[in-house]
Order: structure tokens, then sequence, then C-alpha cells
């Protein structure tokens, strides 16, 4: 009887999560499902280079998507190139949301995109099961704004887009902003403003060495000493508590409890200790680390025949290799092959 019991209980428990050979769980997967982008941000892209890589199939990429989920993956995040140039993304959400964990929960889902094509989708991609998202967003100021994208037009658009998420209820709604000195760095105190009048989240980012040009120093690097110390000029802030050990952003309320921002600062306050997550490129390709100097090739696997057991098996040797920390700013730092677009932010 005791040893009935014993293998009916064994038979529960969920499977082992994925564990890196530092000891860190990983549970968080981005799925970049295209490299094309319609936005040419002047700090991404030098504006020369397409899209680079191939696509998968949705079904390829959901039979992906099922074993990390199997393994222990309990949020996927929809990137690109973006997201939203995808033709059949609200299907692939909707297939994506019938997933359930070995433990039966529903996964967490959340896209990342510059918002351009987020009007006409919110309400669909919110019905598909979407939970939410997160726009990218450099400057509150129109031109300074279209100056950046290089795409007339773009902020209405993605402000329009920004409106029919929030209607939509793809909330919390997170607004992402990399800050580069002496070229966005004066929009902070309006990004403040504007997450108070808008009711989003403004997280704004330290700058990394992922673009496709040589733009990069580390004195261009904004860093959270000196954002939290700009907003506060104006507007007095608190430092909240973090939700989760693995959150990237420090979280700041304002003072009179209107509005809420955050700062991820991967280059002056590292968080490689915590970090969570695990990378599968539009080509289907594993990276371990935004920095990986190599890639594991998990599409290729399946292309030559290899079956579930298999390629599960490769994707738990792939994890026990995850680097430790990245290297930026030291002697020797190498820039990965693929810059920012091209790897899925
Ligand atoms: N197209 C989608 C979007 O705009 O959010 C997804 C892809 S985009 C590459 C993802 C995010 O990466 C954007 O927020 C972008 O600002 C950010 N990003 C691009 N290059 C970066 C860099 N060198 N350092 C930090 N963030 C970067």
């Amino acid at each position: 009887m005791a040893a009935a019991s014993r293998l009916v209980s064994s038979a529960l428990a969920p499977p082992p999560p994925l564990t890196d050979s530092h000891g860190r769980v990983i549970h968080d997967l981005r799925v970049s499902i295209t490299d094309r982008c319609n936005y040419k941000c002047v700090y991404c892209r030098t504006g020369e280079v397409g899209a680079q890589y191939p696509e998968l199939s949705n079904d390829e990429y959901l039979r992906l998507i099922r074993l990390f989920v199997a393994l222990g993956i309990t949020k996927v995040r929809l990137t690109g190139g973006e997201p939203l140039l995808r033709r059949g993304v609200v299907e692939l959400v909707e297939e994506l949301a019938r997933l359930r964990t070995p433990s039966g929960q529903k996964l967490d889902l959340a896209l990342t995109t510059n918002g351009h094509l987020l009007e006409s989708l919110a309400m669909s991609l919110k019905a598909a099961g979407l939970n939410r998202v997160t726009v990218s967003m450099d400057a509150v100021d129109a031109a300074a704004f279209e100056r950046i994208t290089r795409v007339p037009g773009s902020f209405p658009t993605v402000l329009r887009g920004i409106r029919a998420a929030r209607a939509a209820g793809l909330t919390p709604l997170k607004i992402n902003c990399v800050l580069l000195r002496g070229f966005n760095d004066d929009q902070i105190e309006g990004f403040a403003r504007f997450a108070r009048e808008e009711d989003v989240i403004v997280r704004f980012i330290e700058f990394m060495p992922l673009e496709e040009g040589r733009l990069w120093s580390p004195e261009i690097v904004v860093t959270l000493k000196e954002i939290v110390a700009c907003i506060a000029r104006t507007l007095p802030l608190v430092e909240l508590p973090a939700r989760e050990a693995s959150e990237t952003a420090r979280r700041y309320g304002f003072a009179d409890g209107v509005g809420e921002i955050g700062i991820i600062a991967p280059v002056s306050q590292a968080f490689c200790g915590a970090c969570s997550r695990l990378r599968l490129t539009s080509d289907g390709k594993i990276r371990t680390c935004l920095f990986s100097q190599v890639e594991h090739d998990l599409y290729g696997r399946l292309r030559a025949g290899s079956g579930d057991q298999e390629l599960s098996a490769y994707i738990v040797r792939t994890v026990q290799g995850k680097e430790a920390r990245h290297h930026i700013g030291e002697p020797g730092f190498l820039k990965p092959s693929r810059s920012m677009v091209h790897i899925g932010g």
C-alpha cells in the first residue's frame, strides 16, 4: 500500500525544473519569431542590414516551446525583430495559451513590441490568451521619437497602440526605454510624467553593446544612479521591494503613490546571478545568454529527425552550460555574433 502511494505521488510530482550548473532555475523563455523589423532605431540598427535569419513555421515553434514547457519553463515572451510583423502571431498565441505546465498551470504569456501594429492587434491578442505586452519607446517627444525610429508618424501610431493595449487589458503595461547619454537622456523627466499620465510602468534600460554598428562605450551608458537622481529632482521616488528574485528591474514608486518606474541596469548593476532566462532565436538556436559566443542548434536537430526525448535531453545539457555572467566593459569583452534585433530582445 505504502509502495503504491509512493508510486502515485512520484507519478504526480512535477519533473525537476531546468537548472544550470550555477544552481539557477530557468523558467523564462524568450522566443524570437522573426528578425524582421519595421523600425530602424538608430542605436540598434545601421539601416543597411535587413533580416538575416530564417523563421520556423508556427508548428515548429510550438513543438520546441512545448518541450521547454515540459522541462519547467513557465513564462514565454514572444519577441523579434518585430513579432507583430509575423503572419499568424495571433494563432501562435492561441496555441501557446492552450499549453499547461507540468503542474497544470497556464503559461505566463507576454510579448515585446515596438507598438506600431498594436492598435489593430491588441484585442485579438488578448482574446487569444496573451497576458501582457511591453512596448519599446525611446522618447516621449514626437520629433525625437521619429528621429530615433526613422519612421515618420511613428509616435502617434505607437501612442494609439499603447492605449489600445491598455483598453484590451494587456496589463500591467510596461514601456521600455533604452537611454543613451547625449542622445535621449533629456527624455527622462518626460517619461516619468508619461508613466503617471498614461498609467503605464516606464522602465529605463541601460544601453548594452548589442547594436549592429559600433556605438557602445562605457561613457554612453546612463546609469541607474543618474536616472534616479534626475527624476528625484522634480518627483521624489521611493524604492519598491522586488516581487521575485529574478526580477530584472529595480522598482521605484513616486512618493505621492501615483505611478511606478523601473530601471534595468545590466551594465552598472548586473543581475546575472539571478538570471532565469533562455532565448530561442527565430531560426531555432538556443542562446543561454545575450552575450553567448556560441549558439546551440536545437532546430537543426529537429530537422535531422531527433525525437522529443533527444531534443529535451539536448535542452537540459545546453542549460547546464549557461554562462555564469556577462563580461560587458571588461578587457577582452567580445560582442556576440548577432545583434539584439537578430537575437530577440
Ligand atoms: N521590436 C520589438 C521591440 O521594439 O520591442 C522587439 C525587439 S527589440 C530588439 C527589443 C528591445 O531591445 C527594445 O526595447 C530595444 O530598445 C532593446 N534594445 C535594442 N538594442 C539594445 C541595446 N544595445 N541595449 C539595450 N537594449 C536594446
